[in-house]
């Protein structure tokens, strides 16, 4: 048997990172057949957009995915294509586990977080415009009781199912307090119901300090869409960088892995860049289609590969010119001999 996937590459290093987790994913011997999709801004002159309707129809129907990368301009051009398709598929929850990997120089050890983003939502809504050209610019944030609860609740499952401790509401209720207001609201009353669990919430700012001087007092942290994306970079840096770290947009019976770091344009089509966030994306993948002893040797490969620090690529040596960093694909094969 195997299991039809879709494979979005994107752009930029997409294509070589995600090129390598296909070749991990074939080494543990699990059959995936990829359905194979173009997005991004490759695509804009053949379909008028970047995200063409027969890309999402891909992931609908076979109900999982994988993609690389995308390319967003920044200030104007099209809208991102990320943004677009987790909205389109209902993918709510962004799902960013940062764990330390012996071996990547980082200020902690053992560090075992997980941040649970709010991802169809808040400032992403897309309601912008200019108030007057040129002089005043406004962007609507969108907070509503069903994706609150809906990702509350997916964070008090996720530490359920996975031993987890506590979770933390992190938001700006002081300040926004409509919107945050509600978002907080919400979450208190989800917690009730799980007490199973610890729960405490904490305001953005001093979230971002804790987690740099205190860390190991988190859990499982959730957060309205942007500031989850601000603190899963956060987090991604507490354990060494975007080079490392996986994710995964999950909606009811359909999900979409990526990793965590952009397309990195200055370096593509160089085979310098690090594959390990999109080949433990393919991990978390393999763990959803319930392949979990293949997802786990796969984790336990690229945690031997960067433990012995040899055929690693320049982000994960001490010194980023060290000479004997390897590239993606050299790296990739470490990987696959390790397995
Ligand atoms: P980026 O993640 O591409 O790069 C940030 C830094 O991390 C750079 O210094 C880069 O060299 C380094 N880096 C990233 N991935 C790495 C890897 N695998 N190995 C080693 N080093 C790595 O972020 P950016 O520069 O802010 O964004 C570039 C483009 O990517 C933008 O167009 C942005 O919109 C897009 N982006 C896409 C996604 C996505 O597709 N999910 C996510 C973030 C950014």
């Amino acid at each position: 048997m195997s299991y039809r996937v879709t494979l979005i590459p994107g752009d930029g290093i997409g294509t070589e990172v995600t090129e390598a987790m296909c070749r991990v994913v074939a080494a543990t011997g699990v059959a995936v057949d990829w359905d194979v999709q173009q997005a991004g801004e490759g695509v804009i002159a053949q379909y008028g957009t970047p995200l063409p309707d027969h890309v999402l129809e891909s992931v609908r129907k076979n109900r999982v995915g994988i993609k690389g990368p995308v390319t967003t301009p920044i200030g104007t051009g099209f809208r991102s294509v990320n943004v677009a398709l987790r909205k389109a598929l209902d993918l709510y929850a962004n799902l960013r586990p940062a764990r330390s990997i012996p071996g990547v120089a980082s200020r902690y050890e053992d560090i075992d977080l997980v941040v649970v983003r709010e991802n169809t939502e808040g400032l992403y809504a897309g309601i912008e415009h200019d108030v007057i050209p040129g002089e005043a610019a406004e962007s609507i944030r969108v907070i509503t009781r069903r994706a609150t609860e809906r990702i509350v609740r997916f964070a008090f499952e996720y530490a359920r199912e996975n031993g987890r401790k506590q979770v933390t509401a992190v938001h700006k209720a002081n300040i926004l307090k409509a919107t945050d207001g509600l978002f907080l609201r919400v979450a208190q009353q989800v917690a009730a119901q799980y007490p199973d669990i610890a729960f405490n919430d904490r305001i953005v700012d001093n979230a971002c300090m804790q987690l740099v001087q205190r860390p190991y007092e988190y859990d499982v942290l959730v957060l309205p869409n942007l500031f989850g994306d601000i603190v899963s970079d956060l987090c991604s840096g507490l354990v060494g960088g975007l080079g490392v770290s996986p994710g995964a947009n999950l909606g009811d019976g359909v999900a979409v892995f990526e990793p965590v770091h952009g397309s990195a344009p200055k370096y593509a089509g160089q085979n310098r860049v690090n594959p390990t966030a999109t080949i433990l994306s393919g991990a978390l993948m393999l763990n959803y289609l319930g392949e979990r002893e293949a997802a786990a040797r796969v984790e336990h490969a690229v945690t031997q590969v960067i433990r012995e620090g040899v055929k690693v690529t320049y982000d994960l040596k001490a010194d980023r010119n060290d000479p004997t960093a390897v590239g993606t694909r050299e790296m990739t094969d470490a990987i696959i001999a390790a397995l």
